[in-house]
């Protein structure tokens, strides 16, 4: 193979979702500012989405390309639109010939693959190439979720609604049955997903992690001690986006103006603003929607709102907007100039890093949860799905900078969704979270010493700087060489 100076070739395939395929192509431009030389694989269409911060990170000297795995254009389509809306559970399958011919064909050091490419292990195992799993969790919920299977306290639960605390953990975390996933609620009937998706960790050569350690060191030891993961944290992973380009364009181009957004925040008093997103995937029913509209009015603070798509039942998109907003509500936020609605994608970071954003409603997807914590900003947890849950209680619980809407029900990505929360709830979390209250006050600073720790981890000397460098030395020492 290679000659000894030679950088490390790494190999990257993202999953072809939003809050799984932006972290993954940041992690490339990571390993490639640490000296590797970093290749994202991908379909030609959705290239297009992270096509041009890969081109900056080139024009500035990195080593990093994207190689793209030619199929078909309906097939292409198919897998996602590139609308940032793949759920977990698109089939990738038809991927794989391209990708083996591929990887046979170069051999790289090592390939960083995504989970939820449930296929990708055993394919890569085949070809004795080294793997890396990426599975776009941080390590509290993996050690949440890996001891709700093993000691299993929701099924001596009484009822649906009846905390229970999950053992074996270095903090108490309490749970509810009705905010666990459903395939771990009722494993018989829906065939238990993570049985299904395998342990990609099992014979694989470790985990990136999109975490740092200062964030969760009892469960990053956790995570690699008890439950036996040899782990590189390299997060938050969003912060190598340095250049207002990378952020305005990150997982797409928002779909607004940045600066009718900037000037918004422009014309607000520091930290007034609250700022509103159910992440890539959100799928709230118009009657929530609704409820949160209401909630906001009545707390009559500052905010923006990242609504995203809106549907009424699975894959029909509702155009009419009378059935989600009370009647004049557009009207009179704009007249105040109180709040800013975004359809579509929002540049997210650079919205979050603003000085006048002073907290975030989010849905507790790891990625903006990690954003938020980068911008030292108490968040208001709404978690929905996924691990969402366990992400809430440890922003709430563990970490003491969120405060909880009051969501109970975990739902599945094809449930019908409906109006879970309703609007005096948004309206005491919005009002308790923005006051200066010294509840809120405590959060607040404990947020922005968060925050630094977070941008102390990434630069030199850094705790996430130094598991990336660790890895590519790792990678380097067990490289086979030609003689
Ligand atoms: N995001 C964004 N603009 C949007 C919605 C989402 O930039 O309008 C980004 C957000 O910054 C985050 C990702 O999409 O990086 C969502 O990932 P997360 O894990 O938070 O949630 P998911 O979408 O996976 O539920």
């Amino acid at each position: 193979m290679d000659s000894k100076s030679s950088p490390v070739e790494i190999f990257f395939f993202p999953y072809v979702g939003g809050g799984h395929q932006i972290p993954m192509i940041d992690i490339a431009r990571i390993f490639a500012s640490h000296g590797a030389k970093s290749t994202v694989i991908t379909t030609p269409k959705h290239a297009l989405s992270f096509q041009k911060s890969i081109n900056r990170d080139q024009a500035s000297g990195l080593s990093v390309s994207i190689k793209t795995l030619h199929l078909p254009d309906d097939i292409d389509i198919d897998i996602a639109d590139t609308d940032m809306s793949a759920s977990p559970h698109t089939d990738t399958s038809m991927l794989q010939e391209p990708l083996k011919a591929l990887l046979a064909e170069h051999k790289p050091d090592c390939i960083v693959h995504d989970a939820f490419h449930r296929w990708s292990a055993e394919a890569i195992n085949s070809l004795g190439i080294p793997r890396l799993v990426f599975n776009g969790n941080g390590c509290f919920s993996r050690c949440v979720m890996e001891n709700l299977g093993k000691y299993k306290p929701h099924e001596k639960a009484s009822s649906d609604y009846e905390p229970f605390v999950v053992p074996g953990l270095p903090d108490r975390v309490e749970l509810t049955k009705s905010q666990l996933p459903i395939m771990i609620r009722q494993p018989q009937q829906h065939g238990f997903v993570p049985k299904k998706m395998g342990k990609p960790e099992v014979n694989s050569f470790g985990v990136v992690v999109n975490s740092f350690y200062e964030l969760e060191p009892a469960y990053v030891e956790y995570f690699k001690k008890e439950m036996g993961n040899k782990a590189w944290l390299v997060g938050p992973v969003s912060l190598c986006n340095r250049n207002v380009e990378d952020k305005a364009e990150r997982g797409k181009k928002a779909t607004v103006d940045e600066q009718q957004v900037l000037s918004f925040l422009d014309s607000k008093e520091p930290s007034s603003v609250l700022y509103i997103s159910f992440g890539s995937l959100a799928r709230l029913a118009p009657e929530q929607l609704l409820e949160i509209a209401y909630g906001l009015e009545a707390s009559n603070h500052p905010f923006i709102w990242a609504v995203g798509k809106i549907f009424r039942s699975a894959g029909k998109e509702i155009e009419n907007e009378e059935t989600w907003l009370p009647s004049g509500f557009e009207e009179r936020i704009r007249e105040s100039k109180r709040g800013l609605i975004i359809r579509g994608w929002a540049p997210q970071l650079l919205i979050l890093e603003h000085p006048a954003v002073g907290g975030f409603l989010t849905h507790c997807g790891w990625n903006s949860t990690l954003e938020g914590v980068c911008a030292g900003l108490p968040m208001i947890t709404w978690p929905i799905t996924a691990e969402q849950f366990s992400n809430e209680k440890l922003i709430a619980d563990v970490l003491k900078i969120g405060m909880k809407v009051g969501s109970m029900h975990w739902v599945s990505w094809s449930t019908e969704p409906w109006a879970a929360v309703g609007r005096d709830k948004v309206d005491m979390a919005v009002k308790r979270l923005m006051s200066g209250d010294e509840e809120a006050v405590e959060m607040r600073r404990r947020a922005r010493e968060l925050g630094e720790k977070a941008k102390r981890a990434v630069e030199g000397g850094g705790s996430s700087y130094m598991d990336a460098d660790a890895l590519i030395q790792e990678l380097k020492s067990v490289r086979k060489y030609e003689s």
